[in-house]
């Protein structure tokens, strides 16, 4: 007899996005001519750079010839992307990573889920709360948490880190003992950014209490102000404490294209029952070996292009046509009176309800009288309850329409 992984039914609902989707196709059935915006889901809208595109059309044609042609990779990503990597994400800030310490993917989210399967079983994990959901669940899955406490909307046996208007909604490090803990700098959904000398505290008790920070950068090319990071590795020691994890998806458009980067520097170690060092970077290579046969050539031929000057010039003024629609939105929805967060470092603004208003049912009343969708941050975790996410992914067109129909419904007097 077949028996399932009962883990999945601690699981309470349906992921955050297919509720949505199904409250959003349930109301566009029923408001056929409804002109909805969408500020919602974190999906990109602009198209592929042309550089990124004239890659893809090299890769392809090479695969048409039998010279050129290439089948399996490896697994850890072709040389000539991880070497990219290193020139222009990495040395431009004073960062040394041989290119063995680069793995190449095919997006944040299965690196990010997966990256747990190199602990231990026991593993006792903290995450911040509200975060992108991804991390939470995918521990559900495997077994790393108690069951689900519908009365405070968390899972027993997890340590939650409170990200609120008091603490600049910054996790701040635990003070019990956890194995690995989950850090997204800028954050989905806040938006906030932690700084250097925040990170470094970070780095310093990771140290001490000897966990292992998984540091989710998907968001490092929307950092303005210079005292935020680009990469935990620009603070002191953090290799031997950090693994990090970058996507193509939101500084190159790759949402639909699919690539993205982990860093397990060779400095990291996690430890044996017994408690010898043992280093993860062969572990990780070993499970990408064993339960990944690499990212499509062409992709990440699209990918390197990225860090062509043609790339460059081109995503990053992608980047920027965002960054403007985020400070419509803060803007926007200040000068409504609503308080607002983020948006400066990120391309996600962190709106607090008016009035005290459920998170859901501010959702409900945006969609309803305003046919604008958001995300509700009860979504990220119980501390997102009194906020929603709008997303700066949309054009600039539907996004001052988009704040000018929130401003019209007059909800802050
Ligand atoms: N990490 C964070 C914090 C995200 O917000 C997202 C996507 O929204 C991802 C990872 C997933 O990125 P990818 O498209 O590379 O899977």
């Amino acid at each position: 007899m077949a028996h399932v992984n009962e883990n999945y039914s601690k699981l309470p609902g349906n992921y955050l996005f297919a509720t949505i989707a199904k409250k959003v196709d349930a109301y566009a059935a029923a408001h056929p001519h409804a002109n909805m915006i969408r500020l919602g889901i974190g999906d990109v809208t602009r198209p592929l750079a042309p550089a990124i595109i004239a890659a893809m059309h090299n890769a392809v044609d090479e695969m048409a010839d039998a010279a050129t042609f290439r089948g399996y990779g490896p697994e850890q990503g072709y040389d000539f992307l991880r070497n990219a990597i290193i020139k222009g994400d990495y040395e431009t800030r004073g960062i040394h990573l041989d290119t063995d310490e680069i793995f190449i993917g095919d997006g944040a989210k299965t690196d990010v889920a997966y990256i747990q399967q190199i602990f231990g079983s026991d593993l006792k994990f903290a995450v911040a709360d509200p975060v992108y959901p991804v991390y939470l669940d995918s521990n559900v899955m495997m077994g790393h948490t108690g069951n689900w406490n519908a009365a405070t909307g968390t899972y027993d046996g997890v340590v939650y880190l409170p990200c609120t208007p008091e603490n600049g909604f910054k996790a701040e490090p635990p003070t019990e003992k956890v194995d690995i803990v989950y850090l997204c700098n800028p954050s989905n959904p806040t938006g906030t950014a932690m700084t250097k000398s925040e990170l470094e505290a970070w780095v310093r008790t990771a140290k001490e209490n000897k966990f292992i920070i998984i540091y989710d950068s998907a968001y490092e090319t929307y950092i303005t102000e210079p005292d935020v990071p680009h990469s935990i590795f620009e603070i002191e020691g953090a290799k031997e404490v950090a693994i990090e994890l970058r996507s193509y998806s939101k500084c190159a458009g790759f949402t639909g294209t699919r690539c993205s980067y982990v860093v397990v520097p060779k400095a990291a170690n996690a430890y044996t029952a017994t408690g010898e060092a043992v280093a993860l970077n062969p572990l990780w290579n070993r499970r990408q070996c064993t339960f990944f046969n690499g990212t499509p050539y062409i992709i990440q031929r699209a990918a390197e292009a990225y860090y062509s000057p043609e790339g460059q010039q081109q995503c990053l003024a992608d980047v920027k046509y965002y960054m403007e629609n985020a400070h419509i939105i803060r803007d926007g929805l200040t000068k409504a009176g609503f308080t607002v967060y983020g948006a400066t470092n990120s391309p996600y603004a962190w709106v607090q309800t008016p009035n005290g208003m459920k998170s859901w049912d501010f959702f409900d009343l945006l969609l309803d009288k305003a046919q604008v969708v958001t995300t509700p941050g009860t979504g990220f975790g119980p501390h997102g309850e009194g906020y929603m996410r709008l997303t700066a992914f949309g054009s600039k067109e539907n996004t001052i329409e988009a704040v000018q129909r929130i401003a019209n419904l007059k909800l802050i007097k």
